[in-house]
Order: structure tokens, then C-alpha cells, then sequence
């Protein structure tokens, strides 16, 4: 099955989609285990980190094995966090688009919020849509009401689309005057996450940074009025510096996650814990040395103490970036 899926992907080398530089340096490769290939993450001096050769555009899909978002738990309180964030509006300016609406459980949670929310995704991922109004399709080339939404959101999305710029202008283009902007985004600035091997690469194309998701709104007339660095949304942590230390920067071995990430959590393949927990740890003590889950053990650890310090820092490894269209000119 894998061998057939990574025989049909196929990549291509590009420029980086925010500064347009073809000058990149190599961050660590990465073997997928959906598609079987190795990709390789590369960073750009603008701050940008994204997977290269990056696949093509229908080779994108290919990359999501069919329960992608079944693997996610529907949590209630994530939902309620989300919401909280959303200004507050008079019932008929109320109106609020989703973009990568995923199985429509925000949008659920929104219009029981009083919202007119509607959503926007490139495939179906099944879930409790029937009354949902949800438009599948190439969101940038959807026709939609021009300065129409009072706020758009985007949770942990930007980073899976092969050209974020084009969702940017798209998204500036269907605010209305002063309207919000609310998305979540991965932190590779954030205290140890470049090296660490525990983003979901290639599934995750663009890693930003504060200051490049800034320069993406301000490209696009949006300004940011907050940067959210307390893990509420998404959670992220840089797992894998231990055996980074001993195997890259001791014994100069090439950086490769198959050689040090944390083989426990790698086990996990982007499974969510709070659902997997005992199988998981069953595939940890069958398939590990007792010195592995050693080292594993100590390196989660120190994974969850620097997502920890990251937070006080504000610097963590995902952000929450509210901004809003800047009004007249
Ligand atoms: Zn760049």
C-alpha cells in the first residue's frame, strides 16, 4: 500500500512563497510514514521553513491517509476555546467563514453561538455537516462575497496549503472594513522546535514565525493586534533534542528523524494521546529496548519542560495571530 501511494507523489523544487528566494538550507529530512518518502524541511533567510521539493498540487491529497481527522478527538473545550476568541458582534454582523472547516465541528459550535457561519475545504472529511453550508473546492479561486465577512478563521490550516500567500490575499480580499481575522499557525522559532522532528512534515508544508505571519498580513493590508502564546488551540512540543545532541551535534551524523526523533512519540504517527494512550504505550514497550524508552522518557520531559518555558517566554510553538483589515486606504 505505502510503496503504490509514494509512487504516485510527486514533488517539485519552488521558491519560498513569501520572499521569493530559491537560496534554502536543509533543516533535517524526514521519512513520511503515510507516503513511505523522505522529505526534506529547508529554511529561508526570511524566516520561513517549508518542505522541499514540496509535492505538487495533486499530489498534496495523497499525503492525508483517509482518517486524518478521525485520528483528532472532538474536544468540546477546544471548541469553547476557539470561540472566545471571536469578537464580539450585534447579531446581524454576525457573519463568519472557516477556512479549512475540516468535519464542521467549529462551524457547529459557532452557529449554536448565534453565528452565520459558513465553511470552506478542499475535501470532505466527513462529520455531522447535513445542515452545514460547507463549499469544497480550491479556496482561492472560490467565488465569494468580496468585504462580506466579519471574521475569518483558519485553525492550523496555512501551514498545509502548498501556497499560503494566495489564502492571505484571498482572505484580505473577504473581510469587510476593520473585520477579524483569527489563525493558528506552527512557531519554528519557538525554543527548540526547528530541530525538533515532531511536525508533521510533509502534511505540514510551511512552518512560520511571528514575525513572517506579519509580514504575510501586512502584504495583504491586515495588521495584527494580538499573538497568542499560551497553547489553548493547538499544543506543540520539541521532542527529539536529546538524541539530536548526541547523533547530529557530537557524532556529526547527518540530520535525519529517522536517525533522532523520539522513536515513542514517532510511534504515535500524529495520532492524537489523549485517545490512544494505552495502545500506544503498548507499541512502545513491544517495539522499543528498555534504553530507548529511556532516553525517549527523558527527552519528553524535556520536550514538555521547553513548550513549558516557551509559553512564559511567548514564544510558543503554535500561535494564535488575531489581526484585523485595516480600514479605508
Ligand atoms: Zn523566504
Amino acid at each position: 500500500m505505502i510503496g503504490n501511494l509514494g509512487e504516485l507523489v510527486r514533488s517539485e523544487y519552488i521558491a519560498c512563497d513569501l520572499c521569493g528566494s530559491t537560496d534554502h538550507e536543509i533543516v533535517y529530512s524526514k521519512i513520511d510514514h503515510v507516503t513511505g518518502l523522505e522529505f526534506n524541511l529547508v529554511k529561508c533567510a526570511c524566516g520561513m521553513a517549508f518542505v522541499n521539493p514540496m509535492p505538487i498540487d495533486e499530489s498534496v491529497p495523497l499525503l492525508y491517509p483517509s482518517d486524518y481527522l478521525n485520528e483528532k478527538p472532538y474536544l468540546g473545550q477546544l471548541f469553547e476555546n476557539m470561540l472566545r476568541l471571536l469578537p464580539q458582534l450585534p447579531k446581524e454582523e454576525r457573519r463568519l467563514l472557516d477556512v479549512g472547516c475540516g468535519t464542521g465541528h467549529f462551524i457547529r459550535c459557532a452557529t449554536n453561538a448565534g453565528w452565520n457561519a459558513e465553511g470552506v475545504d478542499f475535501a470532505n472529511w466527513g462529520g455531522p455537516k447535513d445542515d452545514l453550508k460547507i463549499r469544497l473546492g480550491n479556496f482561492p479561486l472560490m467565488n465569494l462575497p468580496e468585504g462580506y465577512y466579519k471574521v475569518i478563521t483558519s485553525w492550523a490550516v496555512l501551514e498545509h496549503v502548498r501556497r499560503p500567500s494566495f489564502f492571505f490575499e484571498k482572505i484580505g480580499r473577504l473581510l469587510s472594513e476593520n473585520g477579524t481575522f483569527i489563525f493558528t499557525v506552527p512557531n519554528i522559532e519557538s525554543p527548540g522546535m526547528k530541530l525538533s522532528c515532531d511536525e508533521d512534515v510533509p502534511r505540514h508544508l510551511w512552518l512560520f514565525t511571528p514575525s513572517t505571519a506579519k509580514k504575510y498580513l501586512a502584504r495583504y493590508g491586515m495588521e495584527v493586534r494580538a499573538i497568542l502564546h499560551n497553547g489553548k488551540i493547538y499544543r506543540s512540543y520539541p521532542f527529539g533534542l536529546i538524541r539530536y545532541g548526541w547523533n547530529v551535534l557530537v557524532m556529526k551524523d547527518e540530520a535525519k528523524c529517522s536517525v533522532y526523533q523520539n522513536k515513542s512519540v514517532s510511534l504515535l504517527r500524529n495520532r492524537s494521546v489523549d485517545v490512544h494512550f494505552r495502545q500506544w504505550i503498548g507499541e512502545v514497550v513491544k517495539s522499543l529496548s528498555p534504553w530507548d524508552i529511556f532516553i525517549d522518557g527523558l527527552d519528553l520531559a524535556l520536550g514538555i519542560f521547553l513548550a513549558n518555558i516557551s509559553k512564559l517566554m511567548k514564544n510558543y510553538g503554535v500561535i494564535t495571530v488575531i489581526a484585523t483589515k485595516n480600514g479605508g486606504a
